[in-house]
């Protein structure tokens, strides 16, 4: 919802309830097509802050789908060639810490230099 319509929205919720308020009112003091004139009105905004709501709900379901619309699909084997490759780096790698950090870090119990003579 736009800051306007919240706006705009208090303003309905405020105005209904006023008029429901002065509805009780002329109710009490016996004056029943006044009150039903302004009990009326109470409901009419009511029904028009909801239908507030309900435009704003659309709009924003609307902007939500031509984002999901307009957004770009992902090519299915350009997906399986980036995970390929980073289950190789993975693997590749002493430990998922040292994976994790591009080799800055390293787990605990790990042992880079090991490694690398086991594999030279
Ligand atoms: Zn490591």
């Amino acid at each position: 919802m736009r800051p306007t319509e919240h706006a705009r929205n208090a303003a309905l919720m405020l105005l209904g309830f006023g008029l429901l308020a002065l509805a009780c009112l002329y109710a009490q003091a016996g004056v029943y097509p006044m009150a039903a004139g302004t009990s009326t009105g109470a409901w009419i905004c009511a029904e028009a802050a909801s239908h507030l709501r309900h435009i704003a709900r659309e709009r924003r379901q609307l902007a939500a789908d031509l984002e999901r619309l307009a957004r770009p699909q992902a090519d299915p084997q350009a997906l399986a060639d980036e995970i390929a490759l980073s289950w190789a780096e993975l693997e590749q790698s002493c430990c998922p810490a040292s994976w994790c950090s591009r080799g800055l870090e390293h787990d605990a119990d790990c042992r880079p230099n090991d490694l690398q003579e086991k594999s030279s």
